[in-house]
């Protein structure tokens, strides 16, 4: 189907990461269910109208707590792979961790459609953006909540957290790769957070194929021509065609 395919759009999730080490959120060594107060921070209006949440929060991140370093797997190098062949129409993430953008995948052909968690912007103004490095430095400094330097507003990670809307430009843009698309690959999500999940729906509708590469069931199983549950990182290089000594997958 792959290589049938000439306009390929794909949407990641959470389970292409886990091969990186990254743990997820609600898994039982889940970032939230170990640290409850990181997913009170993650509630827009908490975050808005606690001063004292936001201070542990920096505090975390800057004390390397929330996100160890990690490194892009092959998963993340298979769609590389895939974008190289030409065939690559959108990719559209859900994760928050730029492994895509450290596999080498083209910034243009990328939605992180939660946004990211590697930079930073204010709350209150549409012109502050910055490395999270960078602003963690200065939390490392002593100022314990850093605000904006432009306009004095909040600083917050640039992901779009409970309680904020997704950018209506990248839904945009996802919605309408997902309809141009002749083939649909879903990649490591259960397709359950909305409304992004849909884009997938929206593909088949329009007529083209999906394939579901995840290690448990999703929503949409029911829709797929083809569910692979295994390993993402040993089955996806099969699938985007990029192993150039292909083995088969342990099972
Ligand atoms: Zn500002």
């Amino acid at each position: 189907m792959v290589d049938a395919a000439e306009r390929v759009t794909v949407l990641t999730g959470a389970g292409i990461s886990t091969d990186s080490g990254l743990r997820d959120f609600r898994g039982p060594q889940g970032i939230w269910t170990r640290d409850p107060a990181a997913e009170r921070a993650s509630n827009i209006n908490v975050y808005v109208s606690d001063p004292e949440v936001r201070r542990s929060n920096w505090a975390r991140r800057a004390s390397g707590e929330i996100w160890a370093e990690v490194a892009p797997n092959e998963g993340h190098k298979a769609l590389v792979a895939l974008e190289q062949r030409g065939k690559l129409h959108l990719l559209i993430t859900q994760n928050v961790d730029e492994l895509h953008q450290r596999a080498g995948s083209d910034p243009d052909r990328l939605v992180e459609i939660h946004g990211t968690t590697r930079k930073v912007q204010c709350l209150s103004c549409e012109n502050y953006r910055a490395e999270m490095q960078e602003v963690l430095k200065r939390v490392r400094a002593g100022e314990e909540d850093p605000p904006c330097p432009l306009c004095g507003g909040l600083l917050k990670s640039a992901t779009v957290s409970f309680g904020q809307s997704l950018d209506p430009i990248s839904l945009a843009r996802a919605e309408r790769a997902s309809l141009e698309c002749d083939l649909f690959l879903a990649v490591g999500t259960t397709l359950a957070v909305s409304p992004i999940n849909m884009t997938a729906q929206l593909a088949v509708q329009s007529g083209a194929r999906l394939v579901i590469v995840n290690g448990e069931t999703t929503e949409f199983d029911y829709l797929a021509d083809v569910l692979v549950r295994d390993s993402i990182s040993e089955t996806l290089p099969l699938v985007c065609g990029s192993d150039t000594h292909p083995q088969t997958p342990k099972r």
